[in-house]
């Protein structure tokens, strides 16, 4: 990737767009406007579904599963069309990478991987793992036959957020679609262009009308009707705990549809003064948590660090800190690029003027900062002095703020790390092998870090604990979601 050919993209008019409903374009009865966190200026509009659209979208999807036309084509042909879209999506990868950061503000460095890189090889995953996908002969009597089937369940729904929309559609549309379901999508508001341009390509690897549907519009009205509709099958969400519990009220007065939720998370990052290295340990906390402004539900965002060395980090991680290269996300060498929206950034902000009121001290940032571009932009911030009962500590930001709290021998580490109602990543630093187990036992997330932070491929599970979710998006556990079992039960 050359920085001109990403010049050639950056200002390319893009067109107002339609829903993607039985494979065809749907235009919307009104659009929305999109704005850009790199300048926030609008640049093209989306459509906003009515609950008529939704029922369209969500028929079209059912029509197609009925018909099984996908659903009961041979696993080797629906890995063939998945493997052709995401040689599509490699393709058109810098195109589909420059289109998404205009939309969501990623910087690009980091986007052009996570994203359309990502999501390619999502598709290819599940492509390959479909064929070789079995059911079971139970170990019975010997009069009896008992045959567990894998059955595709129907139409699956996926409600997606802005912070990385390819990659993480694609770890709910990938393996839905592996399976045989038909899908019905919908984008966040402030990042619904990749997924639409998704949807194209998936029609152009040849996925039947039908199987594939994308709707755009807000979350209270596209995302309720869908989540509401009683030919709704599954219900696939990643955003933020307030939606997930609508959803799940939502589901208990539609169709009692299954629901997967992956919600946010308030990690804990736990630095002992046995690391073996602790200037690595300050580089790669302090990136943890700015890449992408923190708008990463994994971000290491509570760094506890034992008293012992906490001055001495605290220091160094600031520095680190206050010199990441924050600016226009569509420059290559970017390291942090913009805030998805004027109000997630007032948030952000909100969150540090209330922790420092409540006696947090910021060491580096705190402020907005390059607001003469009219963008949306966040100097890192890291607040020292941080208490277990403050709102910082306990409440997900979704943006560049770090908070740093001090604590005495593991048990207390333990404590910290634990006293959230969060439970989704946590990192720990330590040079004592013993001490890492002994960590990665106690404590309560869906994925723990040793002298490392965010690493991670799709072979491994993604997925919280407590009120960080249920779902588990990524390797071969995540197809299991997407399908129905079903016993035979045979006399012989
Ligand atoms: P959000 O919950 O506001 O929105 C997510 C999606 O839900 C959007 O598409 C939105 O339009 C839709 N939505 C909103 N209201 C709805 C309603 N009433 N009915 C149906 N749908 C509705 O989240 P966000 O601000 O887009 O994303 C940030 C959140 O996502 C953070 O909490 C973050 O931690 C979480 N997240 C989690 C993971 C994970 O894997 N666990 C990954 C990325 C982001």
């Amino acid at each position: 990737m050359q920085q001109a050919d990403i010049e050639k993209l950056r200002s390319t008019t893009v067109p107002a767009q339609s829903h993607w409903i039985n494979g065809k374009v749907h235009a919307g009865q009104s659009n929305l406007d999109v704005y850009s966190p790199i300048d926030g200026q609008v640049f093209t509009s989306i459509a906003q579904a009515t609950k008529q659209d939704v029922d369209l979208a969500v028929a079209a999807a059912r029509t197609s599963f009925a018909s099984g036309v996908w659903a009961k084509a041979a696993p080797a042909e629906r890995k063939k069309k998945l493997l052709k879209l995401a040689d599509l999506i490699e393709a058109h990868a810098l195109e589909l990478a420059v289109l998404g950061v205009r939309d969501n503000g990623t910087e690009i460095s980091m986007a052009y991987k996570a994203e359309p890189l990502s999501a390619a090889a999502t598709f290819r995953y599940y492509a390959e793992l479909i064929d070789k996908s079995y059911g079971e002969i139970a170990p019975t009597a010997p009069d009896v036959l008992g045959l567990v089937h894998k059955e595709a369940i129907g139409v699956v729904a996926a409600i997606v957020p802005w912070n990385f929309p390819l990659m993480i559609g694609a770890w709910k549309v990938a393996p839905a679609l592996a399976a045989g379901n038909s899908v019905v999508l919908k984008p966040a508001e402030t990042a619904s262009l990749t997924l639409l341009h998704l949807a194209q390509l998936a029609h152009e690897a040849g996925l039947p009308p039908g199987v594939f549907n994308v709707v755009t519009g807000t979350g209270a009205v596209a995302g309720e009707a869908l989540a509401l509709s009683m030919d709704v099958d599954v219900l696939a969400f990643t955003g933020s705990g307030t939606v997930g519990r609508r959803l799940l009220q939502y589901a208990a007065q539609s169709n009692l549809k299954r629901v997967y939720l992956e919600l946010g998370g308030k990690s804990p990052n736990i630095v002992f003064a046995d690391a073996p290295d602790l200037d690595k340990a300050a580089k790669v906390s302090a990136y943890g948590i700015f890449r992408n402004s923190g708008q990463v539900c994994v971000a290491g965002s509570r760094l506890l660090v034992e008293a012992a060395i906490a001055e001495e980090f605290t220091a160094r991680l600031a520095s680190i800190s206050s010199n990441i290269k924050v600016g226009d996300p569509l420059n290559l060498t970017t390291e942090a690029g913009a805030i998805n929206s004027a109000s997630q950034l007032e948030k952000s902000l909100g969150f540090v003027a209330r922790a420092a009121a409540q006696g947090g001290t910021v060491i580096t940032g705190g402020h907005r900062i390059f607001e003469h571009t009219g963008g949306w932009y966040m100097a890192p911030t890291v607040l020292a002095n941080v208490t277990s009962e403050m709102e910082i500590f306990q409440q997900e930001v979704f943006g560049p703020v770090l908070s740093i709290t001090s604590f005495s021998g593991e048990d207390e580490a333990l404590r910290l790390a634990n006293s959230t109602d969060f439970g989704l990543a946590a990192g720990v630093w330590t040079g004592s092998l013993s001490r890492a187990h002994r960590m990665i036992g106690a404590i309560n997330s869906g994925v723990v870090h040793v002298n490392t932070y965010g690493g991670s491929d799709l072979t491994v599970p993604l997925g919280g604990h407590r009120q960080s979710g249920n779902g588990h998006d990524k390797s071969a556990h995540a197809l299991d979601k997407f399908y129905n079992l079903k016993t035979a039960w045979i006399q012989l």
